[in-house]
């Protein structure tokens, strides 16, 4: 088989991804990005973007329309729909990647799969799950098919407070049920939150303490039921939909057996230089130990990943090098 050998090769086209991908291709490196479905990941189910810096306002979409349309002008070549299944090292030190019948082989390859959304794992989840039966992962996908009708919205993080008030301008009731009795979310949309559901006719209910145990219904969401965690008290709560905001999961199931991963998944690195167990072998974003789970620090670990690759590839040895002072800025 004709295998074409590129510089590094970026698993994954999310901001990880591109971060990535556009330092190396700005230094000439030739670069290949595989994505499962289409560049952009997570980010592209966000209406709303406010912590990037530089813009005021953007949704993600429209953000990594942006980000591709850079890289591409450096010449970064990215294969959308080609999901990586296996990886390789070889006895000469390059990696395969293989994606569908196709073999790639980079002489490094940067890992930024990214996550995904976590579920409830409760009875009902799986039957309705799809936006038409009523259990859905992406507010921003979805709050449309809700407009007039009821949800509840699970989850206390910053994408489900986001979520929710996206879901409040559809839905005629959003309830949001948290498992605690305080938001993990960023104090500023917590606070829009809890502003927007103290106006008068509010359409925004706040349940704290408070679990969903069930989803049921008769062909789709008729109610859900709630558990009180303080008093044990549950209810059948009436409601057209379950929207789930409870969290991500490390997309690295196709890894297990190539890199060292922690028990949930996450691939194990050293945090400062981002090197896994294998040597060539670079790891960014949200799938990482440690990960801060930004967008901001996606796009950086990238970047940093395309920086720490020169050195290896300058002295492969390096790979075994502790982490010190030795690397300084303007060293690779
Ligand atoms: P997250 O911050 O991990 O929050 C998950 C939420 O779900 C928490 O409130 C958690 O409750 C709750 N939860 C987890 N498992 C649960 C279960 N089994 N049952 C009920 N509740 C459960 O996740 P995220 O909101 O998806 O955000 C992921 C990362 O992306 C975060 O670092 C976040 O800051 C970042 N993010 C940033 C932005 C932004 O800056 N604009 C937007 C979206 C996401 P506890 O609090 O009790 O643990």
């Amino acid at each position: 088989m004709n295998e074409t050998l590129y510089d590094v090769i970026i698993v994954g086209a999310g901001p990880a991804g591109l971060g990535a991908a556009l330092y190396t291709s700005r230094d000439r490196l030739k670069t290949l990005m595989l994505e499962k479905l289409m560049p952009g990941g997570q980010i592209n189910n966000t209406n709303r973007i406010e912590n990037y810096p530089g813009f005021d306002k953007i949704d993600g979409p429209g953000l990594i329309e942006r980000m591709q349309k850079q890289v591409d002008t450096f010449g970064a070549e990215v294969k959308s729909a080609s999901e990586v299944t296996k990886l390789e090292k070889r006895e000469d030190g390059n990696i395969a990647v293989s994606c569908d019948s196709q073999i790639y082989v980079g002489r490094a390859v940067i890992l930024a799969p990214g996550s995904n959304y976590r579920h409830l794992g409760v009875p009902g989840e799986d039957e309705f799950r799809n936006a038409g039966a009523g259990v859905s992962y992406c507010g921003t996908c979805d709050a449309p098919f809700f407009r007039e009708r009821e949800v509840v919205s699970v989850g206390g993080g910053n994408t489900a407070i986001e979520e929710a008030l996206h879901l409040a301008k559809y839905a005629s009731k959003v309830t949001v049920v948290h498992r605690r009795d305080e938001f993990r979310a960023d104090k500023i949309l917590v606070e829009e939150l809890l502003a927007k559901a103290n106006e008068p006719d509010s359409n925004l209910v706040i349940k704290y303490d408070t679990v969903a145990t069930a989803i049921e219904g008769d062909g789709k969401v008729q109610s859900a039921k709630l558990k009180n965690v303080k008093t044990g008290a549950e209810e059948d709560y009436p409601c057209d939909g379950v929207f789930i905001f409870v969290g991500m999961e490390p997309n690295t199931d196709f890894l297990k057996g190539f890199v060292e991963l922690t028990d949930s998944g996450f691939i194990k690195c050293d945090c400062a230089y981002l090197r896994t167990n294998v040597p060539g072998v670079f790891v960014a974003g949200d799938c990482r130990i440690g990960a801060a789970m930004q967008l901001v620090t996606a796009v950086a670990d990238g970047v940093n990943a395309a920086l720490m690759l020169k050195q290896y590839f300058r002295d492969p040895d390096w790979w075994n090098s502790p982490v010190d002072d030795a690397l300084q800025p303007g060293g690779w």
